[in-house]
């Protein structure tokens, strides 16, 4: 793989005829540090969001030891990866079959479930073992957060106390986890959910060893701008504190978008243009799969030298293959004499964006390039540069 200054300056230089993907892994260090350092407890990283084997490395590297499987092949991809990683098997419904090699050849103890019949099926698949911590996902609103996840997964508040006895029986170390919608807006989110969670605890009466709060924190996109991550993981203290268990259980977090939003962008070049729509070189089944099936807006910027100094206005984009679904309504806001044989840069796409690749239509292959410049937007700069000017007062 190379790496280039820029994205400007590889747009320049090599005038890519597909489109390319561009990682910056400096990026993805800083968002790992950010939670290892910062969040109150461990954080796991929630591989689906993007399972690139770099990415999942320089994660273990920059101190996440611990990983969110969701899949038998997300499982595998982790271990042989990082061989001494503490995987989590998090999808509350799994094959068998899956769960049982997990278990025996993967060393994986720690399972999600939000049901008795899941709760049976990991005590069968692992002969009735002993040393397994096992955590109820309940239910919780996505209120505050751009993609719900509320209707698919998760128990019942009314069913919790039930399912919690159950798994304390089995489970050496019992954990309840929830995920309250990705991109989430405001902390409040997680507030709200830990009262469930409080309210499941003293009804059940159990001992709870691991609160594990789940994904949805948030990333920076255009119209999109969250409060700062300290002010989530400052909620989520506060709230886990007020918690009957806190003095005997571990506090867990699964951030998947917020570890690897930055860490990739994409170039892509126009091929036409007709009005204010612009047909480039990746859609829909590449890596903007989200920006044409749930409307989300990802910054651009047009890649000229010299920069023009057209005023901006709202386009929208056709990908490449044959499908009108393939379209990106934007708006996205680029300089009016946009024309085709331009290169635009397409960023925040390292989560659910790379990931969501497909060949359809013979699309859908292209370079990787590291580049060494900053992302499009970030939750860490200011970090970043609070860090540096301490330094330099220390100078
Ligand atoms: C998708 C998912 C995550 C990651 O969610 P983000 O919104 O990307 O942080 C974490 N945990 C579980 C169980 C998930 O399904």
């Amino acid at each position: 793989m190379h790496t280039h200054h820029s994205a400007l300056g590889l747009a320049t230089a090599l005038r890519p005829a597909q489109p390319v993907t561009l990682i910056r892994p400096h990026a993805a260090v800083r968002a790992a540090r950010f939670f290892v350092e910062k969040f109150p407890g461990k954080s796991l990283y929630a591989v689906k969001a993007n399972p690139s084997p770099d990415l999942i490395r320089l994660l273990w590297e920059s101190g996440i030891t611990h990983f969110d499987t969701a899949s038998l092949n997300e499982v595998r991809l982790v271990r042989e990866i990082a061989p001494d990683a503490t995987l989590c098997f998090m999808h509350p419904i799994k094959a068998e079959e899956a769960i049982a090699e997990a278990y025996v050849e993967h060393g994986v103890r720690i399972f999600s479930l939000d049901s008795i019949e899941e709760l049976d099926k990991i005590v069968r698949a692992t002969k009735g073992a002993t040393d397994l911590t096992l955590c109820v996902r309940i239910r919780v609103s996505s209120e505050h957060s751009k993609l719900s996840l509320a209707a698919k997964f998760g128990a019942d508040p009314a069913e919790m106390k039930q399912l919690l006895i159950a798994t304390r029986q089995v489970a050496d170390a019992l954990g309840i986890c929830f995920h309250v919608g990705s991109q989430a807006m405001s902390p409040k989110a997680y507030v709200d959910a830990m009262e469930r969670v409080r309210a499941a605890i003293v009804e059940s009466a159990v001992t709870v060893d691991v609160v594990d709060v789940g994904g949805g924190f948030p990333s920076v996109y255009p119209d999109m701008e969250p409060p700062a991550l300290e002010h989530y993981f400052d909620a989520i203290h506060r709230s886990f504190e007020d918690l009957p268990v806190s003095y005997s259980s571990e506090l867990w977090c699964e951030p998947g978008r917020a570890l690897c939003a930055e860490y990739s962008s994409l170039i892509v070049r126009v091929e036409r243009r007709r009005g204010n729509e612009l047909y480039i070189n990746d859609g829909a089944y590449g890596a903007l799969y989200d920006a044409a099936h749930v409307g989300w807006r990802f910054p651009v910027q047009l890649l000229g030298e010299p920069q023009s100094d057209t005023r901006d206005m709202a386009f929208s984009f056709y990908g490449p293959t044959c499908d009108d679904a393939d379209h990106m309504a934007g708006p996205f806001l680029l300089p009016a004499d946009t024309t085709a044989g331009d290169y635009i840069e397409i960023g925040m796409l390292g989560a659910y964006g790379c990931a969501m690749r497909t060949g359809f239509n013979g699309f859908g292959n292209g370079d990787t390039h590291i580049v060494t410049d900053e992302p499009m937007a970030s939750l860490y700069m200011e970090e970043m540069e609070a860090t540096l000017s301490s330094n330099v007062v220390k100078l």
